[in-house]
């Protein structure tokens, strides 16, 4: 009897190691296929049938083992997850996520054992590699070396995507700091502009209507942030490890992990549209909230002087005129730049958080990471990179009613980089602060992870709009890009909506800004941060006409849902965005000719009559109202470089 069943237990056994494994999404339209041939793993993904990544390797290196060949199925477990939960600071107040879950036992060829998770729900997919223990008790650490998980897109699929930099280059040596120019629809064979592959994230557009969009989430100061290699004709693109050159030199290239332990998961959402892409929330869906907010952190919006001022207005009398700009607005903070430490001082700085107060208005203070990491020069220097100043300093900060830090110029995506960023938002939720990270890395799941994050730049920002003609030219590109790809995976700081015609201070002179002001003020409402920045200047309250001034008070900056509604990346987007009850629908155009659409908007009633913002023939905003058809749609025209806003 006994041997009969365990007869029956091999079969059983060494049919499952014959088996492809297969994950279907809730839906069953999404489908994952798990394969090992020859000791080499592989995964591929379908949609409606539809081939979205060829077979794809799995596996990665470590000092403790090689997980990349001479593998074999040892065996596999589905189950199903379900989470709802509420969000304060991303696209959405709440998400119900579904998926199936498998997860695949591979042994290598020295019988140890490595687990492959993969969550799939309807557009989503997920995975994550675990390593345990490998015998009883030993090794209880690895070192996780490079990994060969690799993405095959389907021959023809064009791309968006912005090169990896090459490491300490670039102003005082800052890079690599995600702000690389973007390029669309480029074939997958055009190499890299530096050789360093692509930063995360990453999209492409897979035959006639599909859509794959490729990030990581859930990198935490336990292991590395990493990116896509070139692409290889065999291999496709895989999962790179930081570049050695990065923090100065300094660190391993590699991660640690505690055995047994994970990795961060590599996010694939797919789809036959761009509506999964501009509404996913994989990113936040597969992690946790690593500890409590020590309060209920108040979202909002930014002035800020530097953008247009630059350096010399970090000083008292710049700075109150933009605390009165903000009370002004309404506005519930200013970001206090650069060189505050010298320019104003730590004590005039309390007299103006006070003053600040008096008027409704919190101040955000900037701080430079550094550090070792690169020559950034400017202070507050060496506060934040050591746990003792660091904890003097926010201390000081509370006590003087500062709300929130903006953190620049980190050292790349090494492990102890990513200590870092951790380190200091753990700390400043003791002490009440906010963060924003620039000259930084892509957050990866943070708004939810960590509950005083707010959002990072890592991306070539408004900044650039200011400083040269060229990506004064390139907002509108930019700008209808980022909503399927940089900011459809992570809050982004873009650094404000800009209302000046001129890139200069008497805004005069320098060059002109090439866009209309409705795609300004729309774009207020298509970046997502939780704490938006405003970059309106003292001048434009004389200067423009009253319809924008009473929209840019207005701007929410939470939002309950968002809605794909129409777009293409690089070219147009309009989305849907609702606050409570009320519902923005924001359009940007970026080709040369008007774009006339007829935009279906089921979240609206038929018959109802709504606000419409559009260009006049001098670039500024009229305001009309117009009435939802029978059929729940509206037509709008958008301007080259124009904009629309429904609400
Ligand atoms: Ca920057």
């Amino acid at each position: 009897m006994k041997k009969t069943v365990f007869l029956f237990l091999a079969l059983c056994t060494s049919i499952v190691l014959q088996a492809t494994e297969t994950v279907s999404s809730p839906n069953r339209r999404l489908t994952v296929s798990v394969q090992v041939e020859q000791g080499v793993a592989q995964y591929s993904i379908q949609y409606d049938g539809q081939q979205m990544l060829m077979p794809s390797r799995l596996g990665l290196t470590s000092n403790i083992g090689d997980f990349t060949q001479d593998l074999t199925l040892k065996g596999s477990k589905t189950s199903q997850v379900e989470k709802r939960y509420d969000m304060t600071r991303t696209k959405a107040s709440h998400s119900d996520y579904k998926a199936n879950q498998l997860e695949v036992t591979l042994a290598n060829g020295k019988g140890h054992n490595m687990v492959v998770t993969f969550l799939v729900s309807d557009n989503d997919v997920a995975y994550r590699y675990t390593l345990l223990r490998q015998q009883k008790d030993n090794p209880k650490t690895a070192v996780i070396t490079g990994e060969a998980s690799s993405f095959r897109l389907p021959d023809g699929t064009t791309t968006f995507l912005s090169p990896q930099s090459k490491s300490m280059v670039g102003w005082e040596r800052t890079k690599p700091s995600y702000e690389e120019v973007y390029s669309a629809d480029a074939p997958m064979a055009r190499p890299s502009q530096f050789g360093e592959g692509y930063v995360f994230p990453t999209l492409f557009h897979v035959g006639i209507d599909g859509w794959v969009l490729i990030s990581e989430t859930g990198v935490t100061s336990g292991y590395v942030g990493s990116h896509l290699s070139d692409f290889d004709a065999v291999k496709g693109y895989t999962i790179a490890f930081p570049m050695a050159g990065e923090l100065n030199g300094l660190g391993s290239t590699f991660a640690g992990i505690p055995v047994p332990g994970s990795t961060p998961w590599r996010t694939i959402t797919v789809g036959n549209s761009l509506k999964p892409i501009v509404e996913t929330t994989v990113s936040y869906d597969v992690v946790e909230p690593l500890y409590q907010p020590t309060q209920a952190y108040k979202p909002g919006r930014y002035t800020w002087s530097w953008l247009i001022w630059q350096d010399n207005s970090c000083n008292y009398q710049d700075q109150v005129t933009f605390i009165d700009l903000a009370a002004t607005m309404g506005y519930e903070y200013c970001l206090v730049d650069a060189l505050w430490d010298v320019q104003i001082g730590y004590d005039k700085v309390e007299e103006l958080s006070a003053y600040a107060q008096k008027k409704g208005v919190n101040l955000l203070l900037w701080y430079n990471s550094n550090g070792c990491e690169n020559d950034a020069p400017q202070g507050p220097r060496h506060k934040m990179d050591n746990a003792i100043v660091r904890d003097q300093e926010m201390a000081w900060m509370k006590k003087i009613g500062i709300k929130g830090i903006k953190v620049d110029f980190f050292g790349g995506d090494k492990q102890q980089v990513m200590q870092l960023y951790e380190d200091i938002l753990y700390d400043a939720n003791r002490y009440g602060l906010q963060v924003i990270f620039h000259g930084c890395t892509l957050p990866r799941g943070w708004e939810r992870m960590y509950p005083n994050y707010v959002a990072s730049e890592a991306v070539l920002a408004s900044e650039n709009v200011f400083f040269t003609e060229d990506a004064a030219i390139r907002e509108p590109f930019d700008l209808t890009l980022h909503p399927f790809c940089r900011n459809a995976t992570a809050a982004m700081d873009w650094g404000g909506t800009i209302m000046n015609r001129y890139m200069s201070r008497d805004n005069k002179s320098r060059h002109t800004r090439k866009t209309t002001d409705v795609f300004e003020m729309a774009a207020s409402i298509t970046i997502q941060t939780s704490i938006q920045c405003v970059a309106i200047q003292p001048n434009n309250l004389t200067e423009l006409p009253q319809v924008e001034l009473d929209f840019l008070k207005s701007i929410p900056t939470t939002w309950d849902e968002t809605r794909y509604i129409d777009g293409y990346p690089g070219k147009y987007v309009v989305l849907a965005r609702r606050h409570g009850n009320e519902w923005y629908i924001a359009g940007l155009n970026a080709e040369s000719q008007a774009k006339k659409l007829t935009l279906a908007l089921p979240m609206l009633q038929p018959g109802q009559t709504i606000s419409y913002y559009t260009d006049n023939k001098e670039g500024y905003a009229e305001l009309r109202q117009v009435k939802v058809d029978k059929k729940g749609q509206v037509k709008v025209v958008m301007q080259p470089n124009g904009g629309c806003i429904l609400k």
